[in-house]
């Protein structure tokens, strides 16, 4: 074999997912894992109940339609019209994605050119530094500064030049918990209109927001339905995360562009699964505000204990995903915080630093999440609390 080295250029160094590493660990170690941000009480029984009728009446066992099912195209369209007032045709501007994360990928593959640049949120979710870059395209920070995270509209339009194709939004935003707010938003899109700019906007937790924040799509501003593509899952807002359900909505010309990678990653996914969201979709509306008035009694429960074992927390808006400093500890390196902290605490968290393309800019950053049980969250807080103990 020659030295050339297997993987390509353009992963290389993104080894594996810091949630992998992290979770691997929390497993070895026996800790409480409060890194990757899965809940740890499943989503509505009824909801659960409507996968296996769905399996055992033999609805989505075989290959569902490309684009997804109608019935769950249809409730994408409705619950973007009963919440947001945001008309799509669930034939044609709906799609059905195996998670936000092929979304994500199918959009970027699809949408960009090499060389082309992307604006997007750092910190950033991981997955987008590795889908720009499988697309050959170049990843331009705009930097999300402590204690606020607020972005700097300014300097984003300081980012913008001819080479910009693409703004990648994320809001409410992992892992700061920032949610943006109208004004911003309406910054965001007149800078997309005056340079003709894509936005792909990622809006995974759009009903994980805690008052007053509100969660507004920048597609319903002006302006912009026919530049956004937007994206969301069932697996934050149904406390379902294995399931990989996600969808896509926006103008028919920019959903068949997508549609056209997308069909070449998975072609279809989760069938049965895409049944049951369709029922979740339209559960009533107290569902949604009970799991959100529920997340924020976690939010505020964990945010007391990591205060009072001597974090500087910085609360969120939205998510489910506290961002802390560790600087009041005495401690500096988040990364190595994080690698010690199970056999220190038996406690497992996520160092921020691995979502900066500048590690030092968020290297004394540390998160914890807390879709959680109540008792879990307590002995976690409980365990850091007494580890300098
Ligand atoms: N985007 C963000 C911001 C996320 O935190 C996650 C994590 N779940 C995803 C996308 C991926 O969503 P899914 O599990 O639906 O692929
Ligand atoms: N979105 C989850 C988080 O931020 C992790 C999902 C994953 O493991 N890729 O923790």
């Amino acid at each position: 074999m020659s030295d050339r080295p297997l993987l390509n250029r353009r992963l290389a160094g993104m080894g594996t997912t810091i949630f992998a590493e992290m979770s691997a660990l929390a497993t070895a170690t026996g800790s409480i894992n409060l890194g990757q941000g899965f809940p740890d009480t499943d989503g509505p029984r009824e909801i659960a109940e409507a996968a296996a009728h769905a399996v055992l009446t033999g609805k989505g066992n075989q290959y569902p339609p490309g684009p997804g099912i109608p019935e769950l195209r249809g409730a994408v369209a409705e619950h973007q019209q009963r919440c947001y007032g945001l008309t799509y045709d669930p034939d044609g501007e709906v799609l059905v994605t195996a998670g936000a994360t092929e979304a994500i990928a199918a959009s970027l593959l699809a949408l960009l050119e090499p060389g082309d640049e992307v604006i997007a949120f750092e910190p950033f979710y991981d997955s987008y530094a590795a889908c720009i870059a499988m697309a050959g395209a170049r990843r331009i920070p705009l930097t999300l500064r402590a204690p606020s995270f607020r972005p700097d509209l300014e300097r984003l339009r300081s980012l913008i030049t001819p080479q910009t194709r693409l703004l990648l939004l994320n809001s409410p935003h992992n892992p700061t918990g920032m949610v943006l707010t109208p004004d911003e938003l309406h910054g965001i899109a007149a800078l997309a209109v005056e340079h003709d700019l894509l936005v792909v906007t990622d809006e995974v937790y759009e009903h994980l927001v805690f008052g007053p924040a509100v969660h507004t799509p920048i597609a319903s501003l002006p302006g912009m339905r026919e530049r956004t593509v937007s994206i969301s899952s069932s697996g934050k807002t149904f406390s379902f995360t294995g399931w990989k359900v996600g969808w896509v909505t926006g103008s028919r010309e920019l959903v068949a562009a997508v549609r056209t990678a997308k069909q070449y990653l998975t072609y279809v996914s989760a069938g049965p699964f895409q049944y049951a969201v369709a029922e979740a979709l339209r559960l009533p509306d107290s569902y949604f505000t009970d799991f959100r008035a529920d997340l924020q009694r976690k939010r505020d429960l964990l945010d007391a204990g990591l205060r009072a074992a001597g974090f500087e927390v910085y609360e969120p808006q939205g998510t489910y995903f506290i961002t802390t400093d560790i600087t009041p500890l005495g401690e500096k390196d988040g990364l190595e915080f994080c690698r010690t902290l199970p056999e220190r605490c038996g406690v497992v968290a996520i160092p921020n630093s691995v979502f900066y393309d500048d590690p030092e800019a968020g290297r004394s950053q540390v998160r914890f999440t807390f879709c959680k049980k109540d008792e879990v969250i307590e002995e976690a807080v409980r365990r850091l609390g007494s580890m300098g103990a």
